[in-house]
């Protein structure tokens, strides 16, 4: 089990890192897997996806980075402690800083997968005013069957402890609103998290926010987009499950 888990994650990790996609640079972006409902494994701080490595691999746990998620005034060391507290083994690599979001989202139902990158197409559109238009709203059948309904948007925090808490808030409302759980978050000024149960849909659903932002940018070029109705976007999202983005990798 735990030896298929890592071999999906550095599946995942790798994917998400081929250059010419366009969705991370060198060590930007960062991956985690759920292993248990005590720990998960997280890329380690400063690895490259595209290249990641077992041993680039941390397995923390997840109740004490859980608990940092309510503290308010901790220091910069004092997270860093927390986060080199949480490894299950002593002698592994730091984890990474955006730890403390994927123990959140892992703690979610049915999420087993997290992915977060710089993805240009994406940000080229959460660095603009329309940022939160292409959050909530959907162009596509497609789109709406991969991403879901909507997109969590959670505006500019620093990275760490902070931009935690704010994706934990944004998406706590984004599930009380909506009854579902999120398939992508969007940070504003910069970047995406996608969400999967299994690691082809985390992947499936950044592609295809990736090539949304694309059509978004370029219809915004002609003065749209044309977005579609809350009813079909509904009646999309309602239509597609997990499978239907599972398959979306193996056509
Ligand atoms: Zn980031």
């Amino acid at each position: 089990m735990r030896r298929a888990i890592v071999q999906d994650l550095l599946k995942l990790s790798r994917e998400i890192g081929i250059e010419a996609r366009g969705l991370v640079l060198a060590g930007e972006g960062n991956t985690s897997a759920k292993l248990s409902d005590k720990t998960f494994l997280v890329k380690a701080s400063g690895a490259a996806l595209a290249t990641l490595k077992e041993n680039e691999i941390v397995e923390c746990r997840l109740a004490p980075l859980l608990e940092l998620l309510d503290e308010n005034h901790l220091t910069d060391s004092q997270i860093d402690e927390a986060l080199m507290a949480s490894r299950v083994n002593s002698k592994a690599k730091k984890p990474s800083l955006e730890a403390m979001f994927h123990a959140y989202l892992l703690s979610l139902p049915e999420i087993h997968f997290v992915a977060h990158a710089h993805a240009t197409s994406v940000n080229q559109i959460l660095c603009s005013p329309r940022a939160r238009d292409f959050a909530i709203h959907r162009m596509m059948s497609d789109e709406a069957g991969c991403c879901g309904i909507a997109s969590v948007f959670v505006p500019h925090v620093e990275p760490g402890l902070r931009l935690a808490q704010a994706i934990r808030r944004e998406t706590n409302s984004f599930i009380k609103k909506y009854q579902t759980t999120p398939r992508v978050i969007l940070l504003q000024n910069h970047g995406i998290i996608t969400l999967g149960k299994c690691w082809e849909s985390a992947l499936a659903v950044m592609l295809v926010s990736e090539k949304s932002a694309k059509i978004f940018v370029g219809a915004a070029a002609l003065g749209g987009p044309v977005f579609l109705s809350e009813t079909e976007a509904n009646h999309f999202a309602n239509r597609a499950d997990e499978e239907y983005r599972r398959k979306m990798m193996k056509l």
